[in-house]
Parts: structure tokens; sequence; C-alpha cells
């Protein structure tokens, strides 16, 4: 069991739905503070979750009270606290106390951590009202801790159209004035070794600054969005536009030690730290490549990764899916092997694999993920859209089938397509068609 929180409540700001404002001159803008002062990072088993800055039922600040048992904060809107409270009363919010008992009226508040098991609350006449709906689910989080975005991209693939602007903007909308909330932008064109010093020299220098930092960030998210060799996923550190064979691929191991230094692989190492990798499918599908993807994601200490199998990879089909991946993974908290698959939806999955590798305690994990469909994928596996014969599209037809063994748990009224016998009504047609 966590510890006890030491305080019961904390004031954060709301966000601000406009109204009146002061006019200001261009002159008075303030110039941007760098925080500085030297304090040593905690290392990753350390890592304390404060409460939440944020109010999980309605998603905005206030006074918040901060549950014992998680991370969670409710805010004084949504649900009615008595006031003048002393500050070393136990508060239980809604979700656990879901989690302890389903059906049994919500109290909240407890003199003591035992009172809550045994269920004497406080106030035994007045029970805890919730004024509010839950915006998110009733498990969500809102977790904004410090948080420092790494996006490293080919220089040759320009920074918009990398997913690094649209993921800051959408968190942006959970950090307060971006209190907490840093990107660094981290093009790389690598085809000398004085190239590669001048990158890595970068990245070390980013390093230091980030470890002098008065508030340490707690959080990494490292986006990679770079080529990658169609036939071995080697990772491209320069794409030569003209001339293909003037461009530089490598294995992956070796495009790991040539973009990410020891000193920036220790800084993620004391960080939740998750990756993406943003590049063509061999990757992820040749083995050898894959191998070494995951011997990356462990020398980045990365805790969860997700790359795609995409023979032909593009980014914007997948954008929706990497948008509900931040909300979910990255401010909801949810467990990534848990969920993964549960909001893979066609426009993603008709497109592309995804390829989840999970590094705890020393140990890596991968997993693929592939869409199904009765219609057009079922098991996952494409069907053809052609007859390879007479060229009709799509001649096949679902055929209920009885179930191999393995797929018969929770999966019954599922079917595999199968090509149907067919005939040719109209042989003019079909020749047009060819
Ligand atoms: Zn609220
Ligand atoms: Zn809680
Ligand atoms: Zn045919």
């Amino acid at each position: 069991m966590p510890p006890k929180r030491s305080t019961r409540t904390k004031q954060t700001a709301q966000k601000s739905t406009g109204g009146s404002a002061p006019r200001r001159a261009l002159d008075q803008l303030p110039s941007p503070v760098v925080e500085h002062a030297g304090e040593a990072n905690a290392s990753k088993e350390t890592i304390i979750e404060e409460s939440d800055d944020y109010c999980f039922v309605c998603v905005d600040g206030g006074h918040l009270n901060l549950c014992s048992l998680c991370p969670r904060a409710v805010c004084n809107r949504c649900v009615t606290v008595p006031k003048d409270l002393p500050e070393d009363v136990v508060f239980i919010c809604p979700c656990c106390h879901e989690a302890k008992e389903v059906l049994r009226p919500y109290f909240g508040l407890y003199r003591s951590m035992d009172d809550f098991h045994e269920g004497h609350p406080l106030f035994p006449n007045d029970k805890l009202r919730l004024n509010q709906a839950y915006q998110l689910s009733a498990k969500a989080r809102v977790c904004t801790m410090p948080t420092i975005i790494f996006n490293f991209r080919i220089s040759s693939i320009s920074g918009p159209e990398t997913v690094g602007p649209a993921v800051l903007q959408q968190l942006k909308g959970y950090y307060l004035a971006e209190k907490g909330l840093m990107y660094i932008d981290l093009p790389f064109r690598i085809e000398s070794r004085s190239d590669r010093e001048r990158f890595t020299r970068g990245l070390d220098k980013h390093v230091d600054d980030l470890n002098n930092m008065r508030t340490p960030f707690q959080r990494v998210l490292l986006l990679i969005t770079t080529h990658s060799d169609h036939d071995r996923g080697d990772l491209f550190t320069y794409m030569d536009p003209e001339d293909q064979n003037k461009s530089w691929a490598l294995q992956v191991h070796q495009f790991s030690e040539a973009i990410f230094t020891d000193k920036f692989c220790n800084y993620v190492s004391t960080k939740l730290a998750t990756g993406f990798l943003f590049a063509c499918g061999a990757v992820v599908t040749k083995e050898e490549s894959h191998k070494e993807l995951k011997d990356m994601a462990a020398r980045l200490h990365l805790d969860d990764m997700l790359a795609f199998g995409a023979p032909h990879f593009h980014p914007i089909l997948t954008w929706a899916y990497i948008a509900e991946s931040i909300q979910q993974f990255v401010i909801e908290r949810k467990d990534m092997s848990a969920h993964l698959a549960s909001f893979m939806t066609s426009s993603v999955g008709g497109h592309t694999s995804i390829c989840h590798i999970a590094h705890e305690k020393g140990q890596v994990e991968s997993a693929l993920y592939v869409y199904a469909n009765r219609a057009v994928r079922p098991y996952g596996m494409d069907l053809p859209p052609q007859c390879p014969e007479c060229c009709c599209l799509r001649p096949w037809k679902a055929v209920p089938q009885p179930l191999p063994e393995e797929k018969k748990k929770g999966d019954e009224d599922f079917t595999a397509g199968k090509l149907a016998e067919h005939q040719i009504s109209d042989p003019d047609e079909v020749r047009l068609a060819v």
C-alpha cells in the first residue's frame, strides 16, 4: 500500500476561459526565465508521484482534495467537502472508493486509513455528493508530472512534418502556462564523424542544462522520426534526396550509438520514459532489426516504446491513434499492454500493425498488434483485393467456418474470410475492368 500523502488539499490554477484583460504594450514582453541551480535527479525507483494538478472529474485545476491512496485529486466544485476540516483527515477519491467496494454510499472522509478499511466514515450521516459528470472515465488520471519532449528527426524531414509539434500542442492543454512542459527539437544529419560530434555535443549540452534545473523533469517523451531501409530495417542518419547512394543508413544498434549519447541515456534512465519510432516497418518486421530495436529501448531505459509495421509508413494515417495514445497513456496513465488494442481503429489498423516494446525490471518484451475485421482482415490477415485469375474485385465473402481451437475464447462469432466460389456473370464487364 502506498504511504499516506501528507496534505489533504492543494490549490492549483484554473484554466482560463477568456473574459477581460489589461491592455499591454509589445515592449513589455518579458524575456524567458531560465531556471538554474543544481539538484541531483532521483533514480527511476524513487520517483514519487505527486498528486495531480487537475481534478480527474472535471479536468480542471482549483481547490483540490487529494486522495490519500492514489495521485488523483477532486476539486471543490465537483465534490462538496465541509469547510474547516483538519489537514490530517483522510480523503478517498471516488475511484479508490469504487475499487474497494462497488456498491456502497460514498463518504470520502475518514479520520484514519484504518477507519476507511473498516468502513467507519468521519461523518456517518453525511455522504459526499459528486456534483458533475466525469469528463473522462471514472478511473482516469490527469497526470501532469513535469514532462520533456525530445523530438529527434532526420533533418530532411522538417519539424512541422513530424508529430512533435502536435504532441506538444495536445499536452499544452493540460499544462497551465506550460509550467512543467518543455520541448526540444533535435534535427540530425550525420554523414561524417564531425557531424556526429557536433550533434552529440549539442545533445549533451541540453542534458547538462536539464540536470541543472531546479525542478527536474520526471517524465520523458522520446519521438524519433527517420527513414528505414525497406529490406533490412536499418535506420537513416542522413538522407540524400538526389542520390540515394549518398544516404547513410545504420544498423539499429549503430544508429542508437550514433544518436543517443551515454549521458542522454543516463538522463532518461531516471525518468518515466515513453518512446515513439516513426519509420517504415522493416525495422519492426525484420528479425534482426526488431531485436536491435528492443536493445535500443533497453539502452534508453524506455518503459514503453511504440513502432509501426507498415512497409511504407504514412505518419498522417496514424495521427488519430497517436493523439489517442498520448491522451490514454501519457495523461490518463493507463497501462499500455492492457489498452493498446482497445482503440485501434480501421484507419490506423488498415494501414499498419503496431509494435509495443515493454521494458520492465530489465526484461524487454515485444508484442505486435494487428487489426482484425471480419470483412477485410480476418484474424489480421489481408484478403486479396482481387481474384488472382479473373481479376474480379473482392470476389470473396465471409463464410462461417469452424474456429481454430485457440481462437475460440471470447471470439465465438468471428468468421473467417475465404475466397468464395464465383462465376463471371458478364464477361464484357470483366474485360473492361482488366
Ligand atoms: Zn472538478
Ligand atoms: Zn484515489
Ligand atoms: Zn475469379
